[in-house]
Parts: C-alpha cells; sequence; structure tokens
C-alpha cells in the first residue's frame, strides 16, 4: 500500500512540474510577443545625431497650399528676370555637367547687385520665420484648372540635423503612399531654373531647392525668385566638392559646408532652411555629426532621376514616372541646373497629375543662422563692392545703337 501511495505522489510531483514548466513557456512566448527586442529596429545604414526614436516632422497643413502672389511673382519669372540676366565674370558652373549647358548670353549689363549691398541687407535682417502661406484648394491655381497644386505642409524640426532619403537614411519615413517631395539640386542657373520656377507656379506647388553657394553668388536674383515663390532654399556646398574625397581635411569639408550657407543666405538676402544635401551624395560620418550639431537636416534621396546622365527630357521623364511607379512615393532629386530637366519638368507634373500623386511641401520650424566668418568669407571673393546697390540695367542704357 504505502509503495502504491509514494508511486502516486511521485506521479503527481512530476505531472505538476511539467504543467509550471508549461505555463513558463508560455509566458515567455507571451511577453516576446508583447516587448520588441532591440534587434527588431533596424538601424540606420548612415547614423545621424539625433534619436531615431522622436519624429521631427509635423504636418501643418493637409489643405492645397497656394500663394496666389508668390504664384504671381514665380510666373512672372522667366520673362522678366532673363533677359536682363546678369553676366558676372563668365560664371564657371562648379558642377561637371556644365559642360551641356547652354553658356550664359553675354548680356552687356548686370543685375547683380554689388555683393556688399547684398551682404549689408541680409545682416540687418532679423531672422524671420518661415513665411506664412495662405491657405486654398488646387483648383483655385490661376490659369490652370488641372494644377497638382501642394495636398500636404510638412514643417521639420531639423534639432539634432535628422537625416531624410531611403538611399541613405532610414529613420523617418514621413510620407504616405502616393505622396512626392520634389527637389532640385546645382542651381541658380540662368533660363534653367526660371523655367522650372515658371512650371512650378503652373501647377501651384511647392519644391525644395538646394542651391551651390558659388552659382548663387552668380544669380542671386534668380534665387530671390526662388524665395519670392515661396519655395524651400536648402544649400548644397561652395563649389560642390566632393566631402569624401581623399586629402579633403574635415576643416576644409566645413569650409565648403558654411560658405555654401553663407552665399545662398547672402544671395536670397533672408535666412533659408537649415536643410543640406551632400555633393554626389556622399556622406562623411564626421560631417553628419558635424551637421547634427549645428541642427541641420540632411537630405539623401528616395529617388534619383539622374538627369544630370541622362539629359535627354522624354527619358528623365521616363526615369521619375518609372521609378515613382516601383516605390509609389518618394523624395524626388532632381537639378534646375540641368537644361533637360527645364525642359521636362512641364510635362512630369502634368502626368503626377494625370497619375493622382500628391505633393508635400516641406518647410523648416526655425531658420538657419550662416555663421558671420564664413559670411565674411564669401564677401572677399567678390569684387570691388560699392554702396550702389543698383541693377545695371538701370545704372547703364542703350541710348543708340
Ligand atoms: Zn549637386
Amino acid at each position: 500500500m504505502r509503495v502504491v501511495i509514494a508511486c502516486v505522489i511521485v506521479i503527481l510531483s512530476v505531472a505538476a512540474a511539467l504543467g509550471i514548466a508549461q505555463n513558463q513557456n508560455v509566458f515567455s512566448s507571451l511577453s516576446g510577443r508583447q516587448e520588441p527586442t532591440v534587434a527588431a529596429s533596424t538601424p540606420a545604414p548612415t547614423p545621424t545625431v539625433r534619436a531615431a526614436s522622436s519624429s521631427p516632422v509635423q504636418t501643418v497643413s493637409t489643405v492645397s497650399a497656394v500663394n496666389p502672389v508668390a504664384s504671381a511673382n514665380a510666373a512672372a519669372a522667366p520673362e522678366s528676370p532673363t533677359p536682363a540676366s546678369p553676366n558676372p565674370p563668365a560664371p564657371q558652373p562648379a558642377v561637371p555637367a556644365a559642360a551641356a549647358m547652354p553658356a550664359p548670353a553675354a548680356a552687356p549689363g548686370s543685375a547683380v547687385p554689388p555683393p556688399q549691398a547684398v551682404a549689408q541687407a541680409t545682416m540687418a535682417a532679423a531672422p524671420a520665420p518661415a513665411p506664412a502661406i495662405a491657405a486654398a484648394p488646387a483648383h483655385t491655381c490661376p490659369g490652370n484648372p488641372n494644377a497638382l497644386g501642394v495636398s500636404r505642409t510638412v514643417e521639420i524640426d531639423t534639432t539634432g540635423g535628422p537625416g531624410f532619403g531611403f538611399e541613405h537614411f532610414k529613420q523617418h519615413d514621413f510620407l504616405k503612399p502616393g505622396e512626392v517631395v520634389l527637389t532640385f539640386d546645382d542651381g541658380p542657373w540662368i533660363h534653367n531654373t526660371p523655367l522650372v520656377l515658371a512650371a512650378l507656379a503652373h501647377h501651384c506647388v511647392k519644391a525644395t531647392f538646394f542651391p551651390i553657394g558659388k552659382h548663387a553668388t552668380y544669380y542671386p536674383e534668380i534665387l530671390r525668385q526662388v524665395a519670392a515663390a515661396g519655395h524651400t532654399i536648402g544649400s548644397h556646398t561652395w563649389s560642390h566638392q566632393n566631402l569624401n574625397k581623399k586629402g579633403m581635411s574635415v576643416e576644409d569639408a566645413k569650409t565648403e559646408i558654411e560658405m555654401g550657407i553663407s552665399a545662398v543666405h547672402l544671395a536670397v538676402g533672408a535666412s533659408t532652411a537649415p536643410f543640406f544635401r551632400f555633393p554626389a551624395l556622399q556622406h562623411p560620418p564626421e560631417l553628419v555629426t558635424y551637421l547634427g550639431e549645428r541642427n541641420i537636416a540632411i537630405f539623401s534621396t528616395d529617388l534619383d532621376s539622374f538627369d544630370f546622365k541622362i539629359r535627354k527630357p522624354d527619358q528623365i521623364l521616363k526615369s521619375v514616372l518609372d521609378k515613382l511607379k516601383k516605390n509609389g512615393k518618394g523624395i524626388v532629386l532632381m537639378h534646375d541646373f540641368q537644361h533637360g530637366t527645364a525642359e521636362a519638368i512641364g510635362t512630369l507634373l502634368d502626368q503626377l497629375k494625370l497619375n493622382g500623386y500628391q505633393v508635400v511641401h516641406m518647410r523648416a520650424k526655425a531658420p538657419l543662422q550662416s555663421l558671420s566668418k564664413y559670411d565674411e568669407m564669401v564677401i572677399k571673393e567678390q569684387k570691388l563692392p560699392t554702396v550702389s546697390g543698383r541693377p545695371t540695367a538701370d545704372v547703364v542704357k542703350t541710348v543708340e545703337q
């Protein structure tokens, strides 16, 4: 009998132990589902200084944002500035694709105000918040019942230098399916930038521009038209050097970045956005850190149009539309410097509308301050400034031919 009782006790004990073990397994697997592990989150291939957990992007407007005044300014852009476009001493494009560019016409006059005057105006200007954009439905776009308009405006908090563009950064996926951000690099440039501005104005859409500092000193009045049309202006270095190239010191690279910022500020005559794009999308880690410390957001791209290689307008169009179709959305990289893009952009915007895409406009939460040391370096690059800020077209007139 004792043996039987002992056997029953042993059997019961083993069964109880198995039951507890099973329950423990259930709890551990439950807790595994409820608490994602650290390893489950994919680290960004190019880390930035800002913590990945906080979102720097806020939607500030979900209606179409159209500024009739700015649009009117932009619409007038191709007519007024082009004939009077400046011809500062043979502007040398800072990018290799320049070989394909039409050479700036040898105009007798120059509309470039003396850099000192521009600089003084800039220094005097208090840092202004981003201009308010009057909201209106896209169908109110003057002269274009089929305008794209802006479906949503987002405000980006650049604190800590967040990175955007899935080609290099994976932190902030703020676009919904069908949404497109238009970005244009390497301007401002004669003929091409005004053509891009006119096409954008025709569709009442807003874009983000990443101008080259040197080009901004050649054509400041064109960059001011970009600003007046309500587009967002970042920067893209002083002379478009690859900051990752061998032999470039971190200090020289910082000078390239900061002189680019200063030149854009001086040309626009007001604060611009703390948005930066590295030339050739090369991101040296020390400079990613530096931009983080300067609270400047870094923009790579989701879709590279490769317009600087393709050149032909119909093929640029196909390149962008095919990639958008594949990705469904994205930050698109184009160049207002490229003639092919200037030719293609009108049809591209028509096609975006036809295919149901929606344009998102990015703007910065706070403006970027340039550094006076680099402002002075840019000013020194200019020659013999005078007090007069009048354009040459007003100073010198042809009275007999
Ligand atoms: Zn570029």
